[in-house]
């Protein structure tokens, strides 16, 4: 297969808006200098206008100017809130407009200027990711050559005109076809890094990084808002035991059971993540001391009634957790950590199999 991605098959709906979004952001980075350059070209092309017909330049410097001056207004993010895609849009039809009229201002002008009006159809690929843009793109510029040709060539020239446009469109469809699938091949690999950069490989949850990541960034919200969060930092009881006495593959497997057990107790806006070794965090956005440790006690008993195969039978294990919540004033993620951290410490020092709100959070929710 030449392609990871089959030509003209679409990626799933998320990642397709993804991807949409993406192209938006380079179609905006690219458009303010390649939409000023595509316009001067244009406006510069007046000296073919006078090569041509010099007594005609009169007409047609005013067209090309005003037209491109009218997509001009699309080379930045103006108050009319367009998608890049949709200004870049404007822009070529604009510009490919400005073209037209021109030339069919010029004797012969469109059979002598097909060319140039042609090789422009080949930048829609560029900003085109779908074939309704690609349509919608080069729906104006095609009519608008369709008629003046129509008013100002014989019928053979007509016809051979919009035979070599038309090929020149079909070519354009079919580089958009192939670019598309390349764009949904480097994204869909990009997406995969990221999540391999972002994820533990055995366990799947966010790696200690990523989790610090998006532990700052739920703690940043919930104090712009003055919303509640909280943590719970979950501990397997004994887990150097359970490598010992049945081997670090089923280690490795009960950490595999641990997160899919606490991920099935967790809400959808809930993260956890591994912190390292035998260690997890949970970051719970929107949640006060109580409802965060009604949730870790839901997920100390899920865990208890797990049974995990070990090939020398089966084995169940218990965690300890300790939970935190932020001080709406003061907070931030590391000291958040390690109020989780001390209440972690107590648990396990009062017995194991156990959920402790920290010293620090208990006192902060009799205060409010
Ligand atoms: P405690 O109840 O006090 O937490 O005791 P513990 O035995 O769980 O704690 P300790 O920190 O002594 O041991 C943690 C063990 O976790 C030691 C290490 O070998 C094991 N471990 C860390 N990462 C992995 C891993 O990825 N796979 C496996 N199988 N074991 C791991
Ligand atoms: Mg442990
Ligand atoms: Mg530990």
């Amino acid at each position: 297969m030449p392609f990871g991605i089959p030509l003209g098959e679409r990626l799933p709906e998320h990642d397709e808006h993804a991807l949409e979004t993406h192209h938006n952001a380079t179609v905006a980075n690219m458009l303010p200098a390649c939409g000023a350059l595509f316009g001067a070209t244009v406006i510069l092309f007046v000296l073919w206008d006078y090569w041509i017909a010099p007594g005609r330049v009169a007409l047609t410097a005013p067209v090309r100017i005003a037209l491109v001056l009218l997509g001009s207004v699309g080379y930045r993010q103006h108050r009319l809130r367009w998608s890049a895609v949709q200004r870049a849009g404007f822009v070529y039809a604009t510009h490919a407009s400005a073209m037209i009229v021109a030339a069919s201002l010029l004797p012969n002008g469109i059979l002598l200027g097909l060319a140039g009006i042609a090789a422009s159809v080949f930048l829609v690929p560029l900003v085109a990711l779908t074939g309704a843009a690609f349509v919608r793109i080069l729906l104006v510029p095609s009519l608008l050559l369709l008629v003046l040709g129509a008013a100002s060539l014989s019928p053979y020239g007509l016809i051979n005109s919009a035979l070599l446009y038309g090929f020149a469109v079909a070519l354009a469809a079919a580089i958009m076809v192939v670019v598309g699938a390349f764009r949904r091949q480097a994204f869909r690999s990009e997406q995969r890094l990221l999540h391999n950069a972002r994820h533990d490989s055995l366990t799947g949850a966010a790696n200690r990084g990523y989790l610090a990541e998006l532990g700052q960034r739920a703690v940043a919200l919930a104090r712009r808002h003055t919303h509640p969060l909280a943590v719970a930092m979950i501990d397997i009881d004994h887990f150097k035991r359970v490598n010992d006495l049945y081997g670090h593959a089923t280690g490795d497997n009960v950490l595999r059971h641990l997160v899919k057990t606490c991920m099935g107790s967790l809400r959808e806006a809930d993260l956890l993540g591994r912190f390292g070794g035998e260690e997890f965090v949970c970051i719970m956005p929107e949640t006060g001391a109580e409802e965060a440790m009604a949730c870790a006690e839901r997920m100390r008993r899920s865990v208890e009634t797990q049974r995990v195969d070990s090939g020398k039978g089966t084995l169940s294990f218990t965690i300890s957790i300790g939970v935190a919540v932020l001080h709406p004033a003061t907070g931030d993620w590391e000291s958040l950590l390690k109020d989780a951290d001390d209440a972690l410490y107590l648990a396990k020092g009062s017995g194991r199999n156990r959920s402790i709100l920290s010293a620090a959070s208990a006192h902060g929710a009799a205060a409010s």
